[in-house]
């Protein structure tokens, strides 16, 4: 989309202002909010709209796990008119109109609106200026890879894994940003190396937690770690290193090359030498992991 960035002070980190032939775009990203919405305003806004959704499409194909939801804004008298009024899910309408239903009923009036209006409306008039709203919803599914001796199973009172999904809370549930797998959620008797593999396979972020005990465990570091760092290899994942134990992750060239969290070489369990609190070094670990999210959402935007 680069050709189309007339003024670079319009583009930053979750947004950017696009334009071809007199029609603008905005495309914006709210942190925090699981959607991408786009407006255009112009003469040419169904050519441009193509060329934006197209390049959405490329986009979230290399990320197979992102869940992509096309809504068509409402236009009904009285949504037409409202800032947020309802909207229909795109393959919705496209099924009702192969099964031939001409209208669909707006949840919001009870008033029977046009399929067809809806689907040839979508590129262009939405409202009085020509703006047009498109909402897609995103979650990242991320694998945690740990080690079991870090946690209940041991005689250490911490359990990193879930203190580490505590953490994340924010991002998991309330903002329903990251989805995360790790190994407790195997159900018994399921076969627990294909499925493993099979998450692996489908990650967007893989999160690291490294200790010693994480260091020696075979199964993480040949099996877990090595379809990781492929994938990374490949573009099709990122790996985030927590250290949550001093140990000599530093000298071990594949895992030394990544942007390790907590910043500077510190860890969780010696969180007093940098942190006030064990929980502010969650948190420090916590707002990076958002950053690293944030990036990954808004990579190839433009
Ligand atoms: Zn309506």
């Amino acid at each position: 989309m680069h050709p189309y960035i007339k003024d670079q002070t319009l583009s930053w980190r979750s947004g950017v202002v696009l334009e071809r032939q007199g029609t603008k775009a905005l495309i914006t990203e709210t942190y925090g909010i699981p959607e991408i919405v786009i407006k255009v305003k112009g003469v040419e806004t169904k050519e441009l709209i193509t060329l934006i959704a197209e390049s959405f499409d490329s986009m979230y194909k290399r990320f197979e796990n992102l869940k992509v939801k096309k809504l068509i804004p409402c236009n009904c008298k009285t949504c037409r008119n409202l800032d947020d009024p309802s909207y229909y899910e795109y393959m919705r309408l496209i099924k009702r109109k192969e099964d031939k239903k001409v209208t669909i009923e707006c949840d919001l009036s009870y008033e029977n609106v046009e399929i067809t209006s809806l689907l040839d409306g979508v590129f262009t008039i939405v409202k009085d200026e020509s703006e047009f709203v498109s909402h897609r919803k995103v979650a990242l599914k991320a694998f945690i890879s740990y080690s079991k001796f870090d946690g209940e199973e041991s005689k250490d009172a911490v359990n990193y894994l879930e203190d580490f999904k505590s953490a994340l809370n924010p991002l998991i549930e309330h903002n329903k940003l990251i989805e995360t797998f790790d190994d407790t959620l195997l159900i018994a008797g399921e076969d627990w190396d294909n499925r493993i593999r099979e998450e692996l396979q489908s990650a967007d972020i893989v999160f690291i937690l490294v200790s010693n005990n994480l260091l020696r465990t075979k199964y993480i570091t040949k099996t877990e770690l090595k379809i990781a760092f492929d994938r990374e290899a490949e573009g099709k994942c990122i790996t985030v290193p927590i250290i949550i134990k001093d140990c000599g992750w530093e000298d071990i060239s594949w895992l030394a090359k990544n942007n390790a969290v907590p910043r500077k070489g510190n860890t969780i369990s010696s969180w007093q030498v940098k942190f006030k609190s064990k929980d502010q070094a969650w948190k420090h670990v916590y707002d990076e992991i958002k950053k690293i999210t944030e990036g990954f959402l808004s990579k190839e935007f433009v």
